[in-house]
């Protein structure tokens, strides 16, 4: 669905009129459309500061200039900062937060990145220490609120010592034109799983097999896009009354279709046999598909609780205990779960859905060790408001509400969590394990 605001911001007759009302004009905001590029800095003016006593500077150079930056303040306008943090250790230091972001933030371009590493505090050396680590994530975030209004995105990696050499892929990823509706985010880079064997930056996933639950339409039918232009072979899955939506959306993108509910009692297992049959095995699940049944819990029927815990909960750890358990999932395979922004701030009406959607983080994080000893890495993505089926449906002023609550005051498209799913799937994105990332424009629920 259009957005109105949006519109009458580029109607030149109407927008002063808006602008008079104090109503948001979001920016609108820079969409990647093709697959990964291997330069994707090339062009931009990018600008790295560094903290004294810093360990990560080196490896954030490294990826920059992999990606074609070439680092010199020599523009009015910066597209790209990156900081390296990691030497904050006692309040002081917070000063070259201050003395880097100061005397710029006026220059950083509309659609700009900012991108944060920070040390990880379980390994900082006392409670001030890591306090003082800690403490760059509220700086971090209260700096992608004041730059939300431009589309600027502001993210953090909080980077262990011995996965410093791991940046590469959340540099380009954080950095890149991919990132669009991810915001305010701090996100783990550790050494939890082994290194894949190769890593490729374009074509990322050339001879990858996926399968995407619940791709007949929305964030689904993006994901699977997504990944199918990476150079996965995608398998989309979804119910049989979208069964005509799914064979359409497989045609376009060369995918197979896999009609089934996955609640069902042998779903996991004809989905084993699927894969192993046709691929051998599988090396990435997307477990997209979803429902909601809302009622405040007084009136909730039992089977609308019973329906969202089995799909959106019990479903998946079902599939996953049998692909893992029969090693159908693949070493180095990826797992990534559709949380949602209820799951971390519950929501009036949704009992049953924030329980299942907070669910997954735990399931994420309590899964991630296990898988790691063979390099498979599990993650969850929570949206928050994306322009789908699911918030077309909802009534227009907590639709328009919706929209606005967020630091870049729009919702997000099918796309920008696709990309944040497409990413994790990556073998680039090895040093992100037992996660949840929100895809959310920084939204204000849950923050
Ligand atoms: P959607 O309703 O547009 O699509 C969900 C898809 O899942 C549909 O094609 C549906 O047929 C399929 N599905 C439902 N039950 C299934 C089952 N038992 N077996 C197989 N397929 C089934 O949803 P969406 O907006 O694209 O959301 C995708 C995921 O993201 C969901 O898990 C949702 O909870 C989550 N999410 C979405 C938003 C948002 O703003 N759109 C926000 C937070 C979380």
């Amino acid at each position: 669905m259009s957005d109105i605001l949006m519109s009458l911001n580029r109607n030149r007759a109407i927008a002063p009129i808006v602008k008079a009302l104090g109503l948001p004009n979001p920016v609108p905001l820079a969409r990647a459309e093709g697959g990964y590029e291997a330069q994707p800095f090339a062009g931009k003016m990018v600008i790295l500061g560094r903290s004294e006593n810093g360990y990560a500077a080196e490896h954030l150079q490294a990826a920059l200039e992999n990606g074609s930056a070439s680092l010199s303040d020599s523009g009015d306008n910066i597209d790209i900062f990156v900081l390296d943090a990691t030497g904050c250790r006692a309040p002081s230091d917070y000063r070259v937060l201050y003395d880097s972001f100061h005397p710029v933030m006026r220059r950083i371009a509309r659609n700009g990145r900012v991108f944060i590493a920070a040390p990880l505090p379980d390994e900082a050396d006392g409670p001030v220490a890591s306090a003082v680590a800690r403490g760059i994530e509220g700086f971090s975030r209260a700096l992608g609120k004041e730059l939300g209004k431009k589309g600027i995105c502001v993210n953090l990696a909080y980077v262990a010592r011995d996965a410093v050499s791991r940046l590469e892929g959340p540099v380009r990823f954080f950095c890149g034109k991919q990132t669009t509706y991810v915001s305010g985010q701090a996100v783990r880079v550790t050494s939890l799983a082994a290194k894949p064997d190769v890593l490729p930056w374009t074509q990322a996933l050339k001879g990858k097999v996926a399968l995407v639950t619940g791709s007949g339409r929305g964030i689904g039918m993006a994901t699977a896009e997504r990944l199918a232009q990476e150079g996965a072979q995608v398998v989309c899955l979804d119910i049989p009354s979208a069964s005509d939506a799914l064979h359409d959306t497989c045609i376009r993108i060369g995918a197979i279709p896999l009609v089934m509910d996955i609640a069902e009692a042998d779903a996991p297992r004809r989905i084993a046999a699927f894969f192993k049959d046709r691929f051998g095995g599988l090396d990435i699940v997307v477990h997209n598909a979803g429902v909601t049944r809302d009622r405040t819990l007084a009136n909730m029927k039992e089977h609308y609780w019973d329906m969202v815990v089995n799909v959106n909960l019990a479903a998946i750890a079902a599939i996953d205990d049998v692909l893992l358990s029969q090693q159908v999932l693949r070493d180095e395979g990826r797992i990534v779960c559709l949380s949602s922004i209820s799951g971390i701030s519950g929501n009036i009406g949704q009992t049953n859905y924030a329980a299942s959607k907070a669910a997954l983080i735990g399931y994420v994080a309590a899964l991630a060790p296990q898988a790691a000893a063979r390099a498979i890495c599990a993650n969850a993505v929570a949206p928050g408001f994306i322009e789908t089926a699911m918030t077309d449906a909802m009534p227009f002023i907590p639709r328009e509400v919706g929209r606005r609550l967020n630091s870049l005051l729009q919702g997000g498209k099918p796309r920008d969590a696709a990309e944040l799913i497409a990413f994790l799937c990556t073998p680039g994105a090895f040093g992100i394990s037992g996660q949840t990332i929100r895809v959310c424009g920084q939204g204000l629920m849950g923050a």
